[in-house]
């Protein structure tokens, strides 16, 4: 019987950036991590949130007019006091132009699996499956074993996202149902690490030596951030941890910084503090990586 549940913001199909084949991804609310390129803000808290976007805001009063709680600020600024919004979405429902948005809703592992199963010929096709992502779908472990499970049932691939910042138990506990795994080391210096992410990385380091000894099949995979973590020292000691591994871990996808984020930034009105940063032209990138595969490190990039 089902009985675990997550706060899910979106089951997104046909992706073919998310492990192998074309996939099925659930993005997952909540992240331990507080990087500041995130480009998904609105999975960093597990709670359901509100997002206003003004532009399409046609200042028409009725979300002011629907909520119960006074939580709608008049005028034409941000509209959400989110001191007093409960998050109860009646305003996002009487919102005739879009312009409120609901960013999270609880659902079971039943529920989950029987919206993903759909795609499963797209699976079989292309080799593909499940993945789960956000934020960090591993503060969720029970979550995701029933719903691996339940793939696993029907043959259904199965791939985790993972910064890795989760106590080990929680990579003991889906390991069983788990075929890939796409494993972040952000920064390799814990001091830049914390300074990046909110918290220093000893832990998601030895969750990676404990998940390559364990057999799994891991990528692992760095966002690439402009003067953060393309830097020479960075890319020597993230590829000597890799290499200490041997083959087993030795496979590193670069994945290039965007903006693509910064908009719902503005919906839940929250500063978005890398405004300075230009993305990376196509021969930084290349260059980055070709450091890398002299190294011994097999580095692709993500498109
Ligand atoms: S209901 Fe929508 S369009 Fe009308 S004021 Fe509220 S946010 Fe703006
Ligand atoms: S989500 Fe509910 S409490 Fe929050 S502003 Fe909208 S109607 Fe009010």
């Amino acid at each position: 019987m089902t009985t675990h549940r997550a706060t899910i913001t979106n089951i997104q199909g046909y992706s073919i950036h998310d492990g192998p084949g074309i996939r099925t991804v659930v993005f997952i609310k909540g992240c331990p991590l507080r990087c500041l390129w995130c480009a998904n803000p609105e999975n960093l808290t597990a709670s359901v949130q509100i997002g206003f976007i003004k532009n399409l805001c046609k200042t028409c009063g009725r979300c002011g007019k629907t909520c119960r709680y006074d939580a709608i600020i008049p005028g034409e600024g941000y509209r959400i006091n989110k001191d007093k919004c409960v998050s109860c979405g009646d305003c996002v429902d009487a919102c005739y132009y879009d312009a409120l948005v609901r960013y999270g809703e609880l659902k079971t592992a039943e529920e989950t699996f029987l919206q993903v199963r759909k795609d499963k010929m797209f699976y079989d096709s292309s080799g593909g499956g499940v993945t789960v992502s956000s934020g960090e779908p591993l503060l969720n472990p029970d979550f995701v074993y029933e719903l691996f499970s339940l793939c696993k049932n029907e043959a259904i691939n199965t791939c985790i996202e993972t910064c890795g910042y989760v106590p080990q138990k929680a990579f003991e506990t889906v390991l069983p149902v788990t075929d890939y795994f796409l494993y972040d080391i952000k920064l390799i210096d814990p001091v830049l690490h914390k300074k990046y992410t909110g918290c220093d990385n000893e832990l998601i380091l030895e969750n990676a030596r404990y998940l390559v000894k364990s057999g799994a099949d891991v990528l692992f995979r760095q966002p690439l951030i402009p003067g953060i973590n393309d830097t020479d020292d960075n890319i020597q000691r993230t590829s000597e941890f890799m290499l200490s591994f041997g083959e087993g871990g030795n496979r590193l996808q670069l994945m290039p910084y965007h903006r693509a984020g910064t908009s719902k930034y503005n919906a839940l009105n929250q500063p978005y503090l890398l405004e300075d940063i230009k993305p990376m032209s196509a021969e930084q990138i290349e260059t980055v990586q070709n450091k890398y595969t002299e190294y011994g490190i097999s580095c692709s990039i993500s498109k």
